[in-house]
C-alpha cells in the first residue's frame, strides 16, 4: 500500500474540512445529538446489542419481511431502531478517520475511535456474527432475509473500516473482529453450500480488500460465491421467501435478474450497481476470469456512454434510485445520488487496476470533481444526496413529485448514506491518485501530493488553473517506467522537462525512470463548450459550460431569475474572475403581450453577460434557481 499525503491546497482543504467538521459532526450524528436532524440511533443500537449479548436475554423481538426502518414509535423500547443498515454509519466513520489519522496524527480521535471499536466488538456474538438489527431483535433469524435486510451490507463497510483503520494505526482489534464475522459468513454460505447472495452488495468489493490485505484464499473464495451465484435460476430470493421459483426475469433492482457474467445493462439501484461491478472488476483482476472482465468492461461502457450525467452522476430517477432507459438523463427530476458518484468512482479506479484506459480515469475526475464534491456545502456542514443538474425552486416546493429534491443542502438524513461516505472518499483520496503494473506505475489524477511508492518517493505539484503547470520529482528505488494520464480536458500537452518513450497506453505519456528526475509539463486547456448526444432528448440546442474537469453552472444569484430565458454565444470569449467563468450570452425578453398562447413572433434577445460557477459550489449563498444546461444562440 502506498502512504499518500494530499498536498494540493484545493484537496487538502477538503480533507481538512473533513477532519475538522464532517468527522466531529457524524460523530455526534451517531450519537443523536445533533438538535433537529433525524436520529441515526447508530451507536444507541450497539449499546444496546452489547447489553444484550453480556445479559443473555432472551426477549425477541420481529423483525417483519418488508420493513426497512423501525421507529421507536412502533417498536419496543429495547429493540432496534433506526434503518437496518445504520451500523454502517459508524463503519464509515471509522474508516474516514482511518485515512485522516493516516494523514493527521489526532491521539483524541484516535482515542475516540478505539472507543467506539470497543463498543462494536461487545456487540459482536460469540459466534462471530456482527449486526446490531438481529443481535437485538432476534439472532436465531440471520441470514434468513438476503434480499432486503442488510447484514452483508454492513459486514462490508466493517471491512473496509477496519482495514483502513488497521492501515493506520497497526490496531488489528477491529479486523479480528471483521475476519471473525468473514469466517461465520465462509461457514454459513459456502461450507453449508446454501447459494445466497448479497441483495445490496458491497461485501464483494471488501472481501476483496480482506483477501488482499490478509492473504486468505477463504476470503477470494467467498467473494467468487457471492458472484457465481448471484443471477442464477431458480433465484435464491424466491427460495428463501417460500415463494414459487419465477419463470420471469425478476430482481434487476438488486442486479440479480441474471448471471453476471450475462448482464451487459447497468440496471436497478445504482448505488447497488456500481459496488457490484466494482468487485467484479477486482476478482476479475485477481483470478483472470476473461467472461467476468468483458462484463465489466460492458457494463462500464453501458453506464458512462448511455447512462451518465455530464456531472459524472448515474441513476436517473427516485422510483428506486435506479438506472432508467438509455438516454433517459432529466435535468430537473434528475435523483444522481451522491453515494451512486461514488460507486462509479471505485469502479472506474478498480477499471483502471484491470486495464488502463483514459476514459476511465476521465469517469473517475468527472464524478469527482463534480456530483461528489457538490454533495458537500463548502463549509463542509450540510449534505446534497440528490444531485439535480437543474433547480427551480417554486417548481420544487409546488410539485410533490420532486419532494426528493433538495433546493438547499441538509443537514443530516436519517438514511444518512452520503454525508459519511463522502468524507471516507475524500479522506482516503490518495488511494485513486496511482495504479501500477510489475514495473510500471500510472499517475491518473493530476492532483499534488507527495507518495512513497514500491517505486520510490514521488512529488507532484500542480498550477493547472494558474499557468497549466504540472511538476513531477521522483526519487527512484528501482528502474521504471512513469506514466502520466493527459485528460480528454486538455488540448495540448508539452513535455518542458523530461524525456518520453513510447507510450504502451494511449493518452498516457510514458518515461524511463533510473535516477533522480524531474519531470516538466504544460498543459494547454480552456472552457469548453459540451453537447449531449441528442438521444438525450432534452438537452437538444443545449450546451454546458466545463473548464478542465470542472462543470459549471449557472446560479439566480449572479444572473437573475427565470436562467431558462438565458442563452450563451458559442463564439464567446472568457473572462475569469475567481473561481468563476463570465461569458456573452443572452436574455430572451419576455412576451409583452403576458398571454400563455400567442401567434408564434421571432424571440427578440438581448445581449448579456453570463457569470458560471463550479457546479460543486452550487446552493452555497441560499436558495435559488441553478442550472447546468442552457441554449447556444
Ligand atoms: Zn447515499
Amino acid at each position: 500500500m502506498n502512504q499518500v499525503r494530499i498536498t494540493d491546497p484545493f484537496w487538502k482543504g477538503k480533507q481538512e474540512f473533513v477532519r475538522t467538521a464532517v468527522i466531529p459532526y457524524q460523530w455526534d450524528a451517531l450519537n443523536d445529538q445533533v438538535p433537529g436532524a433525524a436520529p441515526s440511533y447508530c451507536i444507541r443500537n450497539f449499546k444496546l446489542a452489547a447489553e444484550k449479548i453480556q445479559g443473555k436475554t432472551k426477549i425477541k423481538y420481529p423483525i417483519p419481511r418488508d420493513k426497512w426502518e423501525f421507529l421507536p414509535k412502533d417498536s419496543e423500547k429495547d429493540s432496534f431502531h433506526g434503518f437496518i443498515f445504520q451500523d454502517t454509519d459508524v463503519y464509515k466513520w471509522i474508516e474516514a478517520v482511518g485515512y485522516s489519522l493516516a494523514n493527521h496524527p489526532d491521539e483524541k480521535l484516535e482515542a475516540l475511535a478505539d472507543s467506539a471499536i470497543e463498543l462494536i466488538c461487545k456487540a459482536q456474538l460469540e459466534n462471530g456474527y456482527l449486526d446490531t438489527l438481529y443481535a437485538i431483535n432476534d439472532p436465531d433469524k440471520v441470514f434468513t432475509d438476503l434480499r432486503d435486510k442488510h447484514e452483508l451490507y454492513c459486514f462490508g463497510h466493517l471491512c473496509e473500516g477496519a482495514i483502513a483503520y488497521y492501515h493506520a494505526t497497526k490496531k488489528r482489534k477491529l479486523l479480528d473482529a471483521t475476519e471473525r464475522f468473514a469466517d461465520f459468513i465462509y461457514d454459513w454460505f459456502v461450507k453449508e453450500d446454501r447459494k445466497g447472495y448479497p441483495g445490496h452488495e458491497i461485501a464483494e468489493m471488501a472481501l476483496m480488500k480482506l483477501y488482499e490485505e490478509t492473504g486468505k484464499d477463504k476470503y477470494l473464495t467467498l467473494c467468487k460465491y457471492f458472484v457465481d451465484h448471484r443471477g442464477e435460476r431458480p433465484y435464491y430470493y424466491d427460495l428463501e421467501r417460500g415463494e414459487e421459483p419465477s419463470k420471469d426475469l425478476k430482481y434487476q433492482y438488486q442486479q440479480a435478474h441474471l448471471p453476471v457474467r450475462e448482464q451487459k445493462e447497468a440496471v436497478g439501484h445504482a448505488v447497488r450497481a456500481v459496488y457490484l461491478y466494482s468487485g467484479m472488476a477486482d476478482l476479475a483482476r485477481v483470478t483472470g476470469d476473461e467472461g467476468l472482465r468483458l462484463a465489466c468492461r460492458e457494463l462500464f461502457e453501458d453506464i458512462t456512454r448511455k447512462k451518465m450525467y455530464v456531472t459524472g452522476a448515474i441513476g436517473s430517477t427516485h422510483m428506486g434510485e435506479a438506472f432508467t432507459s438509455a438516454f433517459d438523463l432529466p435535468n430537473d427530476m434528475a435523483y444522481a445520488e451522491t453515494c451512486a458518484s461514488i460507486g462509479l468512482i471505485f469502479f472506474a479506479h478498480r477499471m483502471l487496476r484491470l486495464s488502463v484506459k483514459q476514459e476511465y480515469g476521465d469517469v473517475l475526475e468527472r464524478a469527482l470533481y463534480n456530483t461528489v464534491l457538490s454533495g458537500m456545502a463548502a463549509d463542509g456542514k450540510s449534505f446534497f444526496y440528490v444531485n439535480p443538474l437543474e433547480v427551480d425552486p417554486d417548481r420544487v416546493h409546488g410539485d410533490e413529485r420532486m419532494n426528493f429534491v433538495k433546493t438547499v443542502r441538509q443537514k443530516w438524513f436519517g438514511c444518512a448514506c452520503c454525508p459519511p461516505n463522502i468524507s471516507r472518499l475524500l479522506s482516503g483520496l490518495g488511494d485513486y491518485l496511482t495504479t501500477s503494473g510489475e514495473e510500471e506505475l500510472f499517475l491518473h489524477l493530476l492532483i499534488g501530493a507527495d507518495m512513497d511508492t514500491d517505486f520510490g518517493k514521488i512529488s507532484v505539484e500542480e498550477s493547472l488553473f494558474e499557468d497549466g503547470g504540472l511538476s513531477i520529482q521522483i526519487s527512484p528505488k528501482k528502474a521504471f517506467t512513469f506514466y502520466l494520464r493527459v485528460p480528454a480536458w486538455v488540448d495540448q500537452a508539452q513535455v518542458l522537462c523530461g524525456e518520453t518513450k513510447d507510450s504502451n497506453y494511449p493518452n498516457y505519456l510514458a518515461f524511463e525512470i533510473k535516477e533522480d528526475t524531474v519531470l516538466s509539463l504544460k498543459f494547454t486547456f480552456g472552457p469548453r463548450l459540451i453537447q449531449a448526444d441528442p438521444r438525450v432528448s432534452e438537452n437538444i440546442g443545449k450546451v454546458a459550460v466545463t473548464y478542465g474537469p470542472f462543470v459549471y453552472c449557472l446560479e439566480e444569484a449572479d444572473n437573475g431569475k427565470h436562467l431558462w430565458e438565458l442563452a450563451i454565444d458559442p463564439s464567446t470569449t472568457w473572462k475569469f474572475s475567481g473561481n468563476n467563468l463570465i461569458a456573452n450570452g443572452y436574455r430572451l425578453q419576455e412576451s409583452p403581450t403576458e398571454a400563455l398562447y400567442s401567434p408564434y413572433e421571432k424571440p427578440h434577445f438581448q445581449a448579456t453577460k453570463l457569470t458560471f460557477v463550479p457546479y460543486h459550489a452550487w446552493g452555497n449563498r441560499g436558495e435559488g434557481e441553478m442550472r447546468v444546461y442552457l441554449s447556444a444562440r
